[in-house]
């Protein structure tokens, strides 16, 4: 058994950086997130992140700021949303105790993450959040997933064009992708613009941010699907990554 450590609340910084802070009931959940992690860590290479403060910051904090600082969605919507290569569960699993209103598909191509999640959403009573296990490349071509969901979030997957080309396929036509980026330059802004015209997709904002505890730099990518995606992407398991956009 791992002890039970409390995370910092520091709510009024939730408060001054996102305009949103978590209610008691999701403070707790966050809580024994945070435990059930630290436990199947000692099973699976789950994450590095696991001080208190660290796990706040860049799992909890960072996972809702990527959906909190855009005005480009609708809170009170009832998405459909994926997140691709969760891991862990990042940043789709904060974003299911916040949003209880949006229905979160958890998708990893590890079978024993995807069987982790699982136990945990048990665990969490979360009935808003599912696990899918796959390739994106595979489930982008799968009619089942193929352009139904209205928000896609992708975070530590790969290069930007690769997270797009796994992304846009998934939306609908007018959805949203959050890409959630550390560094980020104009020269990014530039291979993106061009990989992404040939998925349907666009730039629609870019967001710098400091974190609020160390003051990490932080960069999320708005993409606005425009168009329909082309049958031919995403292309076979891994092409995208051999060869990007
Ligand atoms: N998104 C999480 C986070 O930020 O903490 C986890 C990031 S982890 C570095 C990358 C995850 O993406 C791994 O769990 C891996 O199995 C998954 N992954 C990589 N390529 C994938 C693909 N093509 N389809 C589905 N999952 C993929």
């Amino acid at each position: 058994m791992t002890a039970s450590v409390s995370l910092p609340q520091n709510l009024d910084i939730w408060q001054n950086t996102l305009k949103w802070q978590p209610n008691s009931d999701e403070w707790q959940q966050f809580q024994q997130l945070y435990e059930q992690i630290l436990e199947g860590n000692h099973r699976l290479n789950l994450t590095r992140i696991t001080e208190p403060l660290d796990f706040v910051e860049k799992h909890l904090w960072d996972s809702l700021a990527g959906i909190l600082l855009t005005n480009n969605l609708n809170q009170d919507e009832s998405y459909q949303v994926i997140d691709i290569g969760t891991g862990a569960g990042f940043p789709g699993l904060p974003v299911a105790i916040a949003f209880p209103q949006w229905q979160i598909t958890l998708l990893d191509s590890t079978r024993k993450k995807i069987q982790f999640l699982d136990e945990l959403l048990e665990h969490l009573s979360l009935s808003n959040a599912k696990t899918l296990l796959g390739r994106s490349e595979v489930i982008g071509q799968d009619k089942q997933y193929r352009a139904i969901y209205d928000l896609a979030l992708i975070r530590a997957v790969g290069e930007p064009s690769v997270c797009a080309e796994y992304a846009l396929p998934l939306l609908k036509i007018g959805g949203l992708a959050v890409l959630y980026r550390g560094h980020w330059n104009e020269e990014d802004t530039a291979k993106l613009t061009q990989g992404i015209l040939k998925l349907g997709g666009k730039i629609e904002a870019i967001k710098t941010v400091k974190t609020p505890w160390t003051e990490g730099t932080r960069h999320f990518i708005y993409l606005r699907k425009i168009d329909k995606t082309l049958a031919y992407y995403p292309r076979a398991v891994g092409i995208p990554t051999q060869t990007p956009l």
